[in-house]
């Protein structure tokens, strides 16, 4: 079965086709500048054959035809017709508390509706997944189309944790609530970490942490999420490339009385905070990391801020699980950024966790394996995140009748 996975932001298709009997990718890539006359698709198959030219592509159908046509063209030679398509699984951000939302499902009418309504709580994102879906769907109208949420793997939070202790009508009324983000990537690493640690999944206690450009925790008891560090908004919790994570709110009303508008405020916190923000370099940690090996206070200060902020979550979660079996760094950060780790680790060493230097050392670029000694009373792992094949395999599920 080949099933196609898209990913689509407001300018960009992200996009796999996978052959799921083996679980390999035959091709990925992105579309990026939608609707510029700047457009552009690069795309690369497991062959090794490489597409990187300038297209028509303006408006997300338009792309992702372009797409498709990559792929049936006999030169690149991955599809014989769009038809060997079985499915199509869309990343879609946002499913709000709907029961629908608590699983991935088959895209129809009536959810097409549930993302647009809960366009409110993700206004950049729903809307250009809706795109994606739209796109598609004219494309290949009779393949199956499913909608797999962002939000699905933490709607099981418990109400005292995802509650806010603000005026009960801000829940009932307006939908505040602690939602959560990057639920795919959580519930895959805890599906790997069931096997590589060899334990039934409902008896799983871990912590997941996926650093990347965004960053979230995740506690998870019996196999599901518990807790997690991003909130109504993936503006909450860590220290994020350009986020500003848990800030004091009253922060937010000092800076308006002193002259910046409501938009300004939003857009220094998503945009030019964080990482980014304590710099005043850059949001990349790699170039945080070097920047700081050359002597920059600023850059080592935001990079020990991050670790700060990732020890701090690590013990609270710490505290409310009745036990862990392990700490799971995943993401561009967490599966490559050794300093990172050795930094959160060694700061942990409280809680039991006992650093293999050469562990770390080895495990990296897309490596599964332990960074802690043998023996190490907390043990920390580091499972790369696979979110487009959770899709791929949700979507093989549910076309297959599951
Ligand atoms: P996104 O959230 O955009 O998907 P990624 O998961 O790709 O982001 O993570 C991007 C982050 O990972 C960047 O801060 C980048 O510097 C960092 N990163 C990637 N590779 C390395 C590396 N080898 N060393 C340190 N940081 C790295």
């Amino acid at each position: 079965m080949k099933i196609f996975v898209a990913n689509c932001g407001s300018s960009s298709i992200k996009f796999q086709l996978f052959s799921m009997a083996n679980e390999t990718v035959l091709a990925k890539g992105v579309v990026e500048r939608v609707g510029s006359p700047e457009a552009n698709i690069t795309l690369e198959t497991e062959n090794g054959k490489m597409v990187d030219v300038r297209i028509d592509a303006p408006d997300h159908k338009e792309g992702l035809k372009n797409v498709l046509d990559k792929l049936v063209n006999s030169e690149i030679g991955v599809l014989a017709s769009i038809d060997e398509i079985e499915g199509v699984g869309h990343r879609v951000v946002h499913g709000g508390e709907d029961p629908r939302a608590s699983d991935s499902i088959k895209i129809d009418a009536d959810v097409i509706a549930l993302v647009e309504k809960n366009t409110p709580l993700a206004p950049l994102h729903n809307p250009a997944n809706l795109l994606g879906i739209e796109a598609a769907m004219a494309a290949m109208p009779t393949t199956t189309q499913v909608a797999v949420w962002d939000t699905a793997f933490l709607s099981t939070l418990p109400e005292k944790a995802y509650q806010y202790a603000v005026p009960r009508e801000w829940y009932d009324k307006y939908g505040v609530r602690r939602y959560g983000f990057h639920g795919t990537s959580h519930r895959y690493v805890t599906l790997r970490a069931a096997e590589v640690l060899d334990k039934p999944l409902d008896e799983m206690n871990i912590i997941t942490c996926h650093l990347g450009n965004g960053g979230s925790l995740t506690a998870i008891q019996g196999g599901k999420a518990v807790d997690h560090s991003m909130g109504m908004t993936p503006l909450e919790g860590l220290v994020m490339g350009t986020r500003c994570g848990d800030i004091d709110p009253g922060i937010i009303f000092y800076m308006h009385s002193q002259g910046f508008s409501v938009e300004e405020i939003d857009a220094a916190l998503n945009k030019k905070a964080g990482l980014l923000g304590i710099s005043a370099q850059s949001n990349d940690m790699r170039d945080l990391l070097g920047k700081a090996a050359a002597g920059s206070e600023s850059a080592q200060l935001a990079v020990d801020m991050f670790i700060y902020r990732v020890v701090k979550y690590i013990g609270a979660y710490y505290a409310i699980l009745p036990s862990v079996d392990a700490v799971v760094f995943t993401g561009g950060i967490g599966e490559n950024s050794l300093p990172v780790r050795e930094g959160v680790v060694k700061m942990i060493a409280s809680l039991g966790a006992e650093l293999d230097e050469d562990r770390n050392i080895n495990t990296r670029g897309g490596a599964c394996g332990p960074i802690t000694a043998n023996g190490s009373k907390l043990p920390v792992w580091v499972i790369p995140t696979n979110e487009e094949l959770m899709i791929a395999r949700d979507t093989r599920r549910i076309v297959a009748g599951g």
